[in-house]
């Protein structure tokens, strides 16, 4: 029997348990995924959990909101990737060490492929954001070849401009850049944006009706737009890019490679993503 689970705060709507197991059940696996809700700053109960894997009682843990750099300093290594985005979603266990690793960057990495199918022929993108979910997403742009433009408010200016420190040494200072998330400064970048990623929670459950994208502002003509929100199925961000004629997507792609690639990482084994992609779907 393995034992995985999801430690995060709040848990109830999380996904991951009918995702893992659907996984299970599809690879014929004996296992359980369980919920760990363990309140923010609550240092005990990340520490505690941490014990039970070292000890083998659990073998491998997704972590999610708040917890993804909390965890960090109870941890033994981390995987080149988690390292350098400075946030894990996945913990497991190698030779006694209790390892961080980041899914989500390979995870957005391979969903986006699947929806732009090598259509783009400037790798310009435009990523909305600047927190966890923006580092595995500029990481995974820059690894793949990118240009890439932060556009964040000004409250986040201080978190974007530590993203573009963190990356620079490995990537050069002529590959990212950094504008105000306003109309005018949007407007400025012009038309080769060819890929607008949405990495704030904007038009997030319960908030459906409103948009990261200025009101009134055109989109640029040759760009794909991929809001990693998925709840809502439909974004206010996707609804008026495609009304605009653009191909656009949520972030369920991204949700269901992740996970596979967790769960991937604890057994060895590779999901059918359909399997997965009838769970979110349904
Ligand atoms: P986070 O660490 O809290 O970062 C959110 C970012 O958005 C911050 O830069 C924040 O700026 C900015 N922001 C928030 N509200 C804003 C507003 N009204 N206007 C402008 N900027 C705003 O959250 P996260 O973990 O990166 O997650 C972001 C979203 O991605 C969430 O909706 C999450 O569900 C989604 N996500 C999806 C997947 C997937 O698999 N599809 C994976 C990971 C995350 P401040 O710091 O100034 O607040």
């Amino acid at each position: 029997m393995i034992h995985l689970g999801l430690l995060g705060y709040p848990l109830s709507h999380s996904l991951s348990p009918k995702l893992h197991g659907a996984a299970f059940a599809a690879l014929a696996i004996h296992g359980e995924y369980l919920l760990y809700p363990v309140a923010p700053g609550a240092i005990g109960g990340l520490a505690e959990l941490a014990r039970h894997m070292r000890d083998g009682e659990i073998d491998g843990l997704n972590v999610t909101i708040p917890h993804k750099q909390a965890i960090i300093p109870l941890l033994d290594e981390l995987t080149p990737s988690a390292k350098a985005i400075g946030a894990v979603n996945t913990l497991y266990l190698n030779n006694g060490k209790l390892i961080g690793h980041n899914t989500d960057a390979p995870g957005f990495l391979a969903d986006q492929a699947r929806f732009l199918r090598n259509s783009v022929i400037e790798k310009k993108a435009l990523v909305l954001g600047a927190g966890g979910a923006a580092r595995a997403v500029v990481y995974a742009l820059l690894k793949d070849g990118w240009k890439v433009t932060l556009a964040v408010r000004r409250a986040d200016l201080n978190q974007a401009r530590a993203l573009i420190e963190a990356f620079e040494p490995q990537i050069g200072s002529s590959s990212m850049d950094l504008v105000m998330m306003e109309a005018g400064d949007l407007e400025r970048l012009g038309s080769r944006t060819q890929f607008i990623v949405n990495a704030t929670p904007i038009g997030m459950f319960p908030e459906t009706d409103i948009s990261p994208w200025p009101n009134g502002l055109p989109f640029p003509k040759e760009a794909a737009v991929y809001d990693l929100v998925y709840n809502p199925r439909q974004t206010r961000l996707v609804e008026a890019a495609q009304a605009a004629g653009l191909r656009a997507t949520t972030g369920l792609g991204m949700l269901v490679e992740q996970a596979a690639l967790s769960f991937a990482c604890w057994t060895g084994r590779d999901v059918p993503r359909e399997v997965l992609f009838a769970v979110v779907e349904a």
